[in-house]
């Protein structure tokens, strides 16, 4: 049913077998990516054939890292809208300009997609607890998959997370533990109690499996476009799962030969100018981020001062021919305001801070009017109300 192959480490290339337990590279200390066999897939499958199965990002069943279907833990994730905002372009004498709404996903972001593939595979191991750290959705959206799968969860979250995401993991039946610190500190609590008692750490990058849910984006992309692709997305970073997983999922449809043309989205990230690591390393020409100390922004999901993938974010990017831009909180705030008085997406402020982004880059000349744009709403805003 899947045609996973190996998983490989994206910086040394060394293969690890996706039948067993898999972390990262103990070489590189580098994410480890899936790798199909897209020549047998493509003798067989038929792109058009996609739509008539049962919605949700398992209708990619084939091209997923689960090989047998009753390991699909699934609240129906993915085949979330892709709303044109004519109102909204006009404003900005823009035509084609395009929001994929992720704040449909259960638990109310697309953190969903991710942790829906992570907690299937984990499920197909016969892992039996998972702990994750969370800036907010990640941690809310596992305790749900976890509750559905009959695993044991729990979650280290920095006290400042929005409320919601305490109470929806809670809820589920996570043990949840809120630390005084950021993420990067969560991220080192919660591999010691891993190492310790045996916990599957499902980190961002630090298994290789929520990276292939969130690809399903780039699917259902291309699928809206009739098999081509956007000229520009715009995705709020943090972790940079959705935008490795999109560069991911581009390379192969290209070599399932499903889309119409070559040309590939150039690539933007959007980080809180009080918290950008990706947008400095990636002006200065830099490999890797720094670590960016004294993380601070309302948009709790790009609170991440490096990422575990920053290389391979900052190589997409580049590839891409894309660039990285960063916005104020009060930037993110009017954008949040203007989309939903003008076209009535509440959005989550990670999502907003693409709007704020692409005023940035309408303005400099960097994005054209004819262009075809997608900015990624990640979220819903109702998740952050106090
Ligand atoms: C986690 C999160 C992000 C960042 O996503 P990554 O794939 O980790 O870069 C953006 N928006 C929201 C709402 C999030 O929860
Ligand atoms: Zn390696």
């Amino acid at each position: 049913m899947s045609y996973l192959k190996h998983l490989y480490c994206s910086a040394c290339g060394q293969h690890y077998d996706p039948h067993t337990v898999q972390t990262f590279c103990q070489d590189c200390q580098a994410p480890l990516l899936a790798e199909y066999d897209l020549q047998a897939a493509k003798s067989v499958l038929d792109r058009d054939e996609f739509k008539c199965r049962p919605r949700s990002m398992w209708r990619w069943r084939e091209l997923m890292p689960v090989y047998e279907i009753e390991n699909q833990v699934s609240l129906g994730e993915g085949d979330t809208p892709l709303l044109p905002v004519p109102r909204l372009a006009e404003t900005l004498g823009f035509h084609h300009l395009f929001v994929k709404d992720e704040s449909m996903n259960p638990t109310g972001s697309f953190k969903a997609r991710g942790l829906s593939a992570a907690i299937s595979k984990a499920k197909e191991l016969g892992i039996e607890k998972v702990i994750i750290p969370t800036a907010g959705n990640a941690g809310g959206a596992m305790a749900a998959y976890a509750a559905r799968s009959g695993t044991e969860a729990c979650i280290f979250m920095p006290k400042d997370t929005p409320f919601a995401n305490m109470e929806e993991s809670r809820i589920a039946g996570a043990k949840v533990i809120l630390i005084d610190g950021l993420i990067s500190e969560a991220a080192g609590m919660a591999g010691v109690k891993a190492r310790e008692e045996g916990w599957y750490d499902v980190s961002t990058f630090k298994e290789p499996y929520r990276t292939e849910g969130k690809k399903t984006m780039g699917y259902e992309l291309a699928e809206g476009f009739g098999w081509t692709l956007p000229d520009v997305i715009i995705y709020p970073t943090g972790g940079g799962t959705g935008l490795v997983g999109m560069w991911k999922a581009f390379a192969e449809m290209e070599a399932l030969g499903w889309l119409e043309d070559m040309k590939r989205p150039r690539m933007v990230s959007v980080q809180a100018e009080g918290c950008a690591p990706v947008i400095k390393a990636f002006h200065e020409g830099a490999v890797f981020c720094d670590y960016w100390t004294g993380a601070h922004t309302i948009a709790a999901g790009l609170r991440v001062p490096k990422s575990f993938a920053d290389q391979i974010i900052l190589r997409n990017l580049r590839e891409s021919q894309g660039t990285a831009v960063a916005v104020s909180d009060e930037a993110i705030l009017a954008a949040q305001a203007e989309l939903a008085e003008q076209e009535g997406i509440f959005a989550a402020p990670e999502g907003a801070a693409t709007l704020a982004a692409f005023h940035q880059l309408a303005q400099s000349g960097w994005v054209q009017p004819e262009e075809k744009v997608v900015l990624f709403n990640t979220g819903s805003g109702l998740k952050y109300l106090k």
